[in-house]
């Protein structure tokens, strides 16, 4: 990884350069909070001043820009007694600003599932490899535990990593893309001043984090707790409403439908990211549903989040931005139904 200095101006030069020939996404306020405290969402961007860099957390990760929530994967025709297969891949240029450490963790544990694992997928490759990532450095927002998890920081899935150091940044960069991107404006080398005031603002970061998961041993408390009443405790809240894995910037699961014209002439084969919590998630042909009680899928997600993925990976798939708490009207949030599955297995 190479390390330079960015000026404040330079950074807005940079980012007037990438508007120029791409669409540029980064967070902007959208609307207020009872307590007039700002909503965020990652959008399109039209000039540098439409950015709000200093967001704590957007209310939907920047998932959709990679996974979207419902995506055509090919279209059939048939003809004269011979079909076609239609596929379009996104292949046009993009950049995203402003994503934290843990947003950038996530994508790389998508890396591994999408790009890595069994079946690859060619529609999130297209987008992943004609995506530019400027990820940012951030103080701990409220009620994230990603220091917990270990996705507080990241030495990859990124092209620039800025930490703000008050009159410019502190950048590291990880491609090619990265550097060539970088140079197209002045940068300069890191100096003694810097890398001393980069790890005063890295330990200021570091100190910062007031909310604490314990998940050394969660895989095997999950395992012993199989059974606990913990879940349908939690179950009974649940509203099955999807919202946690809709703003999960980890959650991919998805289904298929297929959509045929009625002549047999075209059609139309669509994914759509589905949830665990929704009551239909593990149900199967002839009705029989492997999870009909709110508990059970509860579990499951809690189960697929923090231990079957750090089987497969040996880390868990949760990055602790806590968005699926935010968002749960329920009160539904990883920090306290695992506190209560600690105390319930002291109990
Ligand atoms: S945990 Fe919360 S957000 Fe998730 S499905 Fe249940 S009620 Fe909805
Ligand atoms: S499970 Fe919740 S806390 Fe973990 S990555 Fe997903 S939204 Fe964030």
């Amino acid at each position: 990884m190479l390390f330079k200095i960015l000026s404040k101006d330079s950074f807005r030069e940079l980012i007037g350069l990438l508007l120029d020939a791409n669409e540029v996404v980064g967070p902007r306020i959208v609307s207020r909070k009872p307590d007039g405290k700002p909503i965020y969402q990652f959008l399109p961007i039209e000039r540098f001043e439409d950015l709000s860099l200093d967001h704590d957390k957007t209310e939907y990760s920047a998932k959709t820009y990679f996974l979207p929530f419902k995506e055509d994967l090919s279209s059939f025709s048939f003809e004269g007694g011979d079909w076609e297969q239609h596929i379009r891949y996104r292949i046009q240029p993009r950049a995203i600003v402003g994503l934290h450490a843990c947003d950038i963790n996530a994508l790389v544990k998508l890396d591994k599932v999408l790009l890595k694992g069994e079946f690859p997928s060619p529609y999130y490759l297209s987008r992943r490899q004609n995506t530019f990532v400027i990820g940012m450095d951030h103080d701990p927002c409220e009620n994230g535990f990603c220091a917990s998890v270990g996705a507080d920081i990241v030495s990859h899935g990124f092209d620039l990593f800025l930490t703000d150091l008050g009159d410019r940044y502190f950048v590291a960069i990880d491609s090619d893309w990265g550097f060539r991107v970088v140079s197209s404006v002045a940068i300069r080398e890191v100096t003694e001043d810097d890398r001393e005031e980069y790890m005063r603002v890295r330990n200021r970061i570091a100190a910062g984090f007031k909310t604490k998961v314990n998940v050394r041993n969660l895989p095997t408390l999950l395992d012993l707790e199989f059974e606990s009443p913990v879940w349908k405790r939690w179950g009974d809240k649940c509203l099955s409403c999807g919202s946690c894995a809709a703003v999960c910037p980890t959650c991919y699961c998805y289904g298929i439908e297929e959509r045929v014209s009625m002549d047999f002439s075209r059609s139309v084969k669509t994914r759509r990211l589905y949830s665990c919590n929704l009551f239909d998630f593990a149900m199967v042909a002839g009705g029989h549903n492997f999870r009909p009680t709110r508990g059970s899928r509860l579990k499951y997600r809690y189960y697929h989040q923090h231990r079957g993925f750090t089987e497969t990976y040996a880390e868990p798939m949760c990055v602790g931005c806590n968005r699926c708490g935010d968002a749960c009207l329920a009160g539904i949030n990883p920090p306290d139904v695992i506190a209560d599955l600690e105390e319930e297995a002291a109990r």
